[in-house]
């Protein structure tokens, strides 16, 4: 039997009996369908019926975390004394996979409060390998550099913006980062690879300053749950005893291997909020061939946006990080904003706003070459642009956003 045979009529008989949300939806079936006749569910349908998603008595919770959502309130998620340990048996799973082994000594610069599930889920996780774990946080890069100096870690996990404060900060000290202990870095939260696992100028910067290999993990509070790459760097292998995942198209339909598509989960061996066809809102692909490093298991590439971010232009549709990708390589952009505007039901109109000196033509021609289209471009005051871009939350670092979204 494969795993999902195994762990798909456990959860739903699981769901049915104890969530309320399910119970309602599931009335009348008996056996487990086919997963892809039943609805999906949204963020939207979480959010407005949280509470009826909990499958087991309140009494039972060890953990209770939020979501780091960007819009509305964020949802609380969770979770069992075994949905914890469930939790550090997939984060052990992540990091062997990445090629951490019991000798090594790990910073996580990540947030363990704020109700994040984050720094708790590595925590768990790298203890329950037999790493020696050093929670020096997401605050601080002084910390980061002095804690490198006192125990020589070989790992560090942290959200891609914060290693690179961390590499400034270092070159400002004149503090040998690049020769430092550290070999791996765990990148959470933010993208280190395009759509085809080449390291984007993030990526680059932070194997650049610290001498070390950068592995992507991607991961949702909701499904208590992450996928990291292995040293091959093609993508997040699926640990299918614990998730499974579907990506389907805008009609929610299944889309041919290797096209991107919405990220549909559903979770396996969760007791207090399972989660049947649910719909993370974020778009990648999924490769089912053998990886190179012999692992057999499917494999999520990089997330390259959200969907509804996505961009109609013209007949062709576009994620913004295209756009973004192509700006942040640009020499003489200092800073930049994409405005998306809605322009009739077909079309979206898109603006970018640049502060620097690069000439507007030759970022047309990045664009049309990368992107194939040609939005508006012109230059803009630093101001105009820091006026645009309010920071987010997300990961425990402060983030300028880039794409402002009027539609
Ligand atoms: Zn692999």
């Amino acid at each position: 039997m494969t795993p999902f045979e195994t762990f798909w009529p456990e959860t739903f008989h699981h769901a049915k009996q104890h969530s309320p949300f399910y119970r309602e939806q599931f009335r009348g079936l008996t056996a487990a369908p086919r997963l892809e006749e039943l609805p999906t569910v949204d963020k939207t349908i979480l959010s407005a019926r949280n509470s009826d998603f909990l499958s087991v008595p309140r009494e039972r919770i060890a953990e209770i975390v939020t979501t780091s959502g960007t819009t509305g309130k964020p949802l609380l998620w969770m979770l069992t004394e075994s949905d914890v340990d469930r939790l550090a048996l997939n984060e052990q799973i992540s990091f062997e996979c990445a090629g951490v082994t019991p000798r090594d000594t790990v910073l996580v610069a990540v947030s363990l409060d704020r109700c994040f599930i984050a720094g708790l889920a590595y925590w768990q996780g790298l203890r329950k390998l037999g790493c020696t774990v050093v929670r020096v946080g997401a605050s601080s890069a002084m910390l980061v550099l002095e804690m490198i100096e006192r125990v020589r870690p070989t790992v560090i996990v942290g959200v891609p913006s914060f290693l690179r404060v961390i590499a400034d900060k270092a070159a400002e000290l004149k503090f040998d980062l690049k020769n430092c202990p550290v070999k791996k870095a765990v990148c959470i939260g933010e993208p280190i690879r395009d759509v085809k696992f080449v390291l984007n100028k993030s990526g680059q910067a932070i194997e650049a300053a610290w001498g070390a290999k950068v592995y992507s993990t991607y991961g949702v509070t909701e499904l208590a749950n992450s996928l990291c790459e292995c040293d091959a760097g093609m993508g997040g292998h699926l640990h299918d005893q614990q998730l499974h995942l579907e990506i389907l198209d805008d009609a929610g339909k299944p889309v041919a291997p290797g096209e991107t598509g919405e990220v549909v989960a559903t979770t396996f061996g969760v007791e207090a909020m399972p989660l049947i066809r649910y719909r993370t809102g974020d778009c990648a692909a999924m490769l089912y061939e053998p990886c190179r490093c012999g692992r057999t298991s499917p494999r999520l590439g990089p997330i390259i946006g959200r969907k509804n971010q996505k961009l109609k232009l013209k007949g062709t549709s576009l994620f913004p990080s295209t756009l973004q990708a192509v700006l942040e390589e640009c020499v003489g952009v200092e800073s930049f904003a994409i405005v998306a505007r809605a322009e009739n039901e077909l079309s979206d109109s898109v603006e970018v706003l640049f502060h620097g000196d690069a000439a507007v033509a030759g970022l047309g021609e990045a664009m049309q070459a990368r992107a194939k289209i040609l939005p508006k471009i012109r230059h803009a005051s630093r101001e105009e642009i820091e006026a645009l871009q309010l920071p987010s939350r997300d990961g425990g670092a402060r983030k300028r956003r880039t794409f402002v979204d009027l539609r």
